[in-house]
């Protein structure tokens, strides 16, 4: 594909993938597709290949990544940390291996091939000394990345010390912070609820959270890493021979390593092991990949191999799988109300069938965005679910257009309750504003009982609605007074599982106010937010009897939050509310965190049977917070065994070595609570 004018294309192109490199890796929100970045990134490779005197340096092709430009520290890599080519078929994968054999000759169709998931996250590089995680380095450039230690040390399943033995005294591993999908999920519709905006997919997500400034940020959010390479500084050996050996070893160091790698023989294996990942194993993941990784897997062979043009290794190429892009008919567009009264409109599609899943819903976000992208009932529509897990109405496709289709208006009234719609001009979003709206009512029960607020476990979105319809529940302080008859009384409980919801409910009510002032759904309060108003003010009467100026000082904590906070509790049908939970006894109090010198320092403790209040979560938390180790079977070392109801060969063994037995109350007295 030639073009007229080779020169300024180019250029042209360049500046393009510069900017969308900008604004995908240092602000993390991409403006342009993948997809298309990729088809860009081809054209201006294919024009330098047909015109090499129109290289240059600073070529996007001949460069990794972007520069870091945070205020984060620098941190200069050991050795570079590379990019990877790119195959979008079978066919190009063959090629690949056909350049290879032509440079190294037959030796590469024997040395095997390590297949592995390629994870759409942010690469870091992790630096052990002495086993003891010392640096942890996002990507940058590929020479130069930020030291975000603090950060990565938040990160659950890094290990801070490497298990085993065997490992190097300086040992260099690399590998994919991710941000798993239900979490993602989570996080979205929460910013969605709060008027926040939406991070456009797991990866941004994760590679934000990873730089932020303040670590306390980052560990607020649940990211994950796999790792998959060890590699060696400057003069220093590694004795390992494959890259399938170097995954084995990471296991077992303790390094968590992505599922469903496969050691193939020949590229026929490989082919299939990408056919099965992209078609069967792909939607079923809990975390986003953008392909499949094939590497040589002879280690000696890899380093003769070496790099090319400072950018990739020559031994690995990505095999990208196809956009999860389908074409459907937009059949009709509804709108829903979120519990704080948004109206949000969504797409209801023909049911087709996107990476592995059936769509038949989209997000539609908001009105204006319709009208931008002019979508019309009945248009052939583009729609995605590619990293982003919330399926999207891309745009129409006008070609396909029969004439019939009809261009869509926001309702002037709720759909719910049927008051008139308001719009709130700063957030580009119709509101409806009758705090009593069933709509509103249901989604904000929905949220009090979800599992990042009160966790109340059984009580689904389907149940809610029943209770809600039979007039039992209008809002969250109704929920503690229902009884097993009641429950009884609607379709489909049998004896066991009205129970089992009335005793959920009840043992809610320990849940920390954190969780609880999240519940209660406070306009712009998340789950970060009133975590630290819960640990600032301690207790929900503090917290009522606060000025704005107060709460606007806790650090963390802006105007707006302050303002929307003070303003939910001087209405009266909150404090009505308020007032019914404290009857009902649910927890208006955060149990402050005690210090790792705290009072059960160096104690290992275990928990058995069913606590009165407390779920096992709970519990734990409380005793790992005071500094005690919980783990899960009694010994001689045990310090104590907390018993609930229903204990069995636990507390038999603690009796017969002589182990303490503690009760609820005792736990309580003994983390401060
Ligand atoms: P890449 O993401 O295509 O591949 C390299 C990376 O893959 C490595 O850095 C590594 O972190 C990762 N990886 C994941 N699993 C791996 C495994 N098992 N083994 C080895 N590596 C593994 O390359 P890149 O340089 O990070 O980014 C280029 C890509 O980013 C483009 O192809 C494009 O899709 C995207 N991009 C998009 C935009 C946009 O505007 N949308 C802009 C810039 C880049």
């Amino acid at each position: 594909m030639s073009h007229p004018d080779p020169v300024a294309r180019a250029a042209e192109l360049r500046a393009t993938l510069d900017h969308a490199s900008y604004e995908y890796y240092i602000l993390d929100r991409p403006a342009l597709a993948d997809a298309e970045y990729d088809r860009l990134f081809r054209e201006l490779q294919a024009i330098e290949r047909e015109h090499p005197a129109l290289r240059t340096s600073d070529s996007p092709t001949a460069r990794v990544g972007t520069a870091p430009v945070s205020s984060l520290p620098k941190y200069t890599h050991r050795s570079p940390m590379l990019s990877l080519g790119n195959a979008f078929t079978d066919e190009e994968v063959r090629d690949w291996e056909a350049r290879l054999v032509r440079l190294a000759g037959d030796d590469v169709l024997r040395a095997g091939y390590s297949a592995e998931l390629k994870i759409d996250g942010a690469a870091v590089s992790l630096l052990y000394d002495g086993g003891i995680l010392a640096v942890g380095a996002t990507r940058g450039n590929g020479l130069v990345g930020e030291d975000v230690t603090p950060s990565i040390r938040t990160v659950r399943d890094v290990p801070l010390r490497l298990r085993g033995t065997g490992w190097p005294e300086r040992v260099e591993i690399r590998g994919e912070i991710y941000y798993p999908f239900d979490r993602f999920e989570r996080m979205n519709e929460e910013r969605v609820r709060d008027g926040e905006p939406v991070f456009a997919n797991p990866r941004n997500a994760a590679a934000g959270a990873l730089r932020q400034l303040d670590p306390a940020n980052t560990a607020r959010r649940p990211l994950r890493f796999y790792g998959y390479a060890i590699v060696a500084g400057p003069g220093e050996r590694l004795t390992f021979t494959t890259q399938s050996e170097v995954l084995e070893t990471l296991e077992r160091w303790g390094v968590p390593v992505a599922p469903h790698r496969r050691r193939c023989d020949t590229l026929d294996e490989v082919a299939a092991w990408a056919g099965d990942v992209e078609h069967k194993i792909r939607g079923s993941l809990n975390f986003a990949i953008d392909g499949g990784v094939v590497k040589i897997d002879s280690l000696a062979l890899q380093e003769d191999l070496g790099v090319v043009g400072g950018r990739e290794p020559r031994w690995a190429i990505a095999r990208k799988f196809a956009p999860d892009i389908a074409e459907t008919r937009l059949l009709d567009i509804r709108v829903n109300v979120g519990r704080t009264g948004a109206l949000n409109p969504y797409a209801v599609l023909e049911p087709v069938e996107i990476g592995g899943t059936t769509v038949t819903y989209a997000t539609l976000h908001n009105e204006d965005l319709i009208i931008a992208k002019d979508l019309r009932l009945g248009d052939v529509v583009q729609v995605k679910r590619a990293g982003e897990v919330i399926p999207q109405v891309i745009g129409p496709i006008p070609e396909r257009r029969t004439g019939n289709e009809q261009a869509w208006r926001m309702p002037a009234t709720c759909p719910q309750c049927g008051t008139p719609a308001v719009r709130d001009e700063e957030e580009v979003a119709w509101y409806c504003p009758n705090v009593g709206c069933p709509g509103r009512r249901l989604e904000g029960l929905v949220h009090f009982a979800s599992r990042g607020a009160m966790d109340i476990r059984g009580l689904s979105y389907a149940r809610i609605e029943q209770l809600v319809e039979a007039g039992l529940v209008k809002d969250a302080a109704d929920l503690f007074t229902l009884t097993t008859e009641q429950f009884l009384g609607l379709d489909r409980f049998a004896d066991r599982s009205a129970q089992q919801l009335v005793e959920a409910i009840a043992t809610s009510r320990a849940q920390p106010l954190s969780r609880l002032l999240f519940g209660l759904g406070v306009r712009h309060v998340g789950a970060g937010a009133a975590e630290l108003l819960a640990r600032h003010f301690g207790d929900l009467d503090s917290l009522m009897a606060a000025s704005e100026g107060d709460i606007a000082s806790v650090h963390g904590i802006g105007e707006i939050i302050a303002h929307s906070v003070v303003a939910f509790f001087a209405d009266e049908a909150a404090k009505d509310v308020i007032r019914r939970l404290r009857v009902s006894h649910v927890t208006f109090r955060e149990p402050q965190p005690v210090s790792i010198s705290g009072a059960l320092k160096g104690q290992t403790v275990v928990i058995t049977g069913t606590l009165p209040t407390l779920s096992r979560q709970a519990a734990s938390e409380m005793l790992e917070s005071a500094g005690a180790r919980v783990t899960d079977s009694v010994s001689k070392k045990t310090s104590f065994l907390v018993a609930g109801e229903a204990a069995g060969s636990k507390l038999e063994k603690a009796r017969a070595l002589g182990v303490e037995v503690i009760d609820e109350a005792e736990l309580l007295r003994r983390t401060g609570h």
